[in-house]
């Protein structure tokens, strides 16, 4: 009797602190098979690029991977502590390039994500941040609202001053991170006039769709431009709906759940009926989305088919051109030969394993000499809007990507990525240096179009 008693008091322990302990909810916890894959052997660590900054195990794949378990397990909780470790994670998935025992990485945070959104509250700094960017960055429209005071904030040179004055800083370092990063508005901004087809030029080999961006489309209008020109100089029909929107990257990789899944749903739609071979895209993080929409859309019966079609026939740009091979023939860019370096954005690189093909494209453009950085495959830190959230790791990495890429002596730098861009640009200026970051489209159109580049 005494037995029982006591068996039935540290039962009812037990159940009190299971109680206590507030862990996943039901709804696509991570995958206790996929936890249960690592061997803990710690390969990963030494590429993590939060786990190389911060130096905590808890911050590194390996530890991140521990306390999912141990939430899995009751264990530990999903609290203030434990998210702080999600939300350092770049989710850059160098960890899953490394990883010998192929862990998927990817899909535990992709699951984790979501449960942190809707399991634990935000402080109300963090919630105004979030706010902000998740109902302006991924809406053209919105944002476009907010252009002109942006061309007035910069050319008034209001900018300079609260740069100079370090106030943004002070009231809030996340702001000013985002101001640290806005790019020069132009008048190329406010310019949207696309038509719906463009034709080839020559004999028609493909009809492929292009993806715009949200933020690339509003301050990277040039690199869209160049991207159809050089589709149609390769003998590409392209067809541009109006009524696309974002691709549900920054949704997606924060972990906004019902967002990313209207976005992505608008994206197929925006496409259904334009009987395209391929749909292109120019920018490492949306492309990486791009190809995930079976995955996003997994629950929803309408569009989980029409998701994975959808992924099937996206393709980066510079994967689509080094498999239809190039038509045009390419000049100098510049009177001498030009030295430059390739970054490779971690979602192009990690993400859809693609490294090669910008090289083997940017080597056809004749007197080009490819550079290769110390710790190519390591985070620049932009990582969506990670640099805006978590701007003190941010600045280690692009402070030390730069300090890479500048060792190997080249004279311009390739970037895949919008996001990539801007970080190399913040950290460039930062340290003086006067150099030009351009796309790999942006330089393959100046070859084909015989244009010099000013160093
Ligand atoms: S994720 Fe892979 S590399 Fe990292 S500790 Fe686990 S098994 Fe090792
Ligand atoms: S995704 Fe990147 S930052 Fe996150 S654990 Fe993997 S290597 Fe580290």
């Amino acid at each position: 009797m005494q037995l029982s008693d006591n068996s039935n008091n540290s039962f009812n322990f037990q159940q009190a602190l299971e109680e206590e302990i507030k862990g996943f909810d039901p709804k696509n916890p991570p995958k206790q098979e996929l936890i249960d894959s690592c061997v803990h052997c710690g390969f990963c660590l030494s590429t993590c690029p939060s786990y190389r900054v911060i130096g905590k195990e808890m911050d590194s794949p390996r530890g991140r991977i521990y306390l999912m378990d141990a939430i899995n397990k009751g264990q530990a909780a999903l609290d203030e502590t434990t998210t702080q470790h999600f939300d350092s994670c770049l989710g850059c998935l160098a960890c899953v390039s490394t990883c010998p025992a192929g862990v998927q990485y990817d899909g535990l945070i992709a699951a984790t994500r979501p449960q942190v959104e809707r399991n634990q509250p935000r402080n109300f700094a963090d919630k105004i941040i979030r706010t902000i960017i998740f109902n302006l960055f991924p809406y053209p429209q919105r944002l476009k609202i907010f252009l002109p005071l942006l061309w007035v904030y910069q050319k008034l040179g209001i900018q300079k001053i609260i740069r100079a004055t370090g106030l943004l800083k002070y009231l809030s370092p996340r702001l000013a991170a985002m101001d640290s990063i806005l790019p020069e508005i132009t008048l190329s901004s406010f310019k949207q006039t696309y038509p719906d087809v463009i034709p080839a030029q020559g004999k028609k080999r493909y009809r492929v769709g292009v993806v715009l961006g949200c933020v690339q489309r509003l301050f990277f209008s040039p690199v869209n431009e160049a991207t159809v020109r050089v589709l149609t100089a390769n003998g590409c029909e392209v067809v541009i709906p109006k009524t696309q929107g974002c691709c549900a990257a920054l949704p997606a990789h924060q972990g906004q759940e019902k967002q990313a899944q209207a976005l992505a749903k608008q994206m197929i739609d925006s496409f259904a009926n334009t009987d395209v071979d391929y749909i292109i895209i120019n920018a490492a993080g949306c492309g990486h989305t791009l190809k995930e929409y079976g995955h996003i859309l997994a629950d929803d019966p309408e569009y989980k088919e029409k998701g994975k079609q959808f992924s099937n026939q996206v393709k980066d740009i510079q994967e689509f051109l080094v498999e239809i091979g190039l038509t045009t023939p390419l000049n100098h860019l510049t009177d001498d030969n030009l030295t430059l370096v390739y970054q490779d954005a971690c979602h192009l690189l990690h993400g859809q394993k693609i490294s090669l093909q910008p090289r083997q494209i940017l080597k056809q453009i004749p007197g080009i000499t490819l550079k290769e950085p110390i710790d190519a495959a390591l985070c620049c830190g932009s990582a969506g809007v990670y640099n805006m959230l978590q701007p003190e790791v941010a600045d280690e990495l692009g402070k030390q990507k730069v300090n890479n890429l500048m060792n190997t002596g080249a004279k311009l730098i390739a970037s895949p990525n919008p996001g990539c861009s801007l970080q190399i640009k913040k950290h460039l200026n930062l340290q003086g240096k006067d150099i030009k970051v351009m796309h790999p489209m942006e330089l393959l159109d100046y070859s084909i179009r015989g244009i010099k580049i000013n160093l």
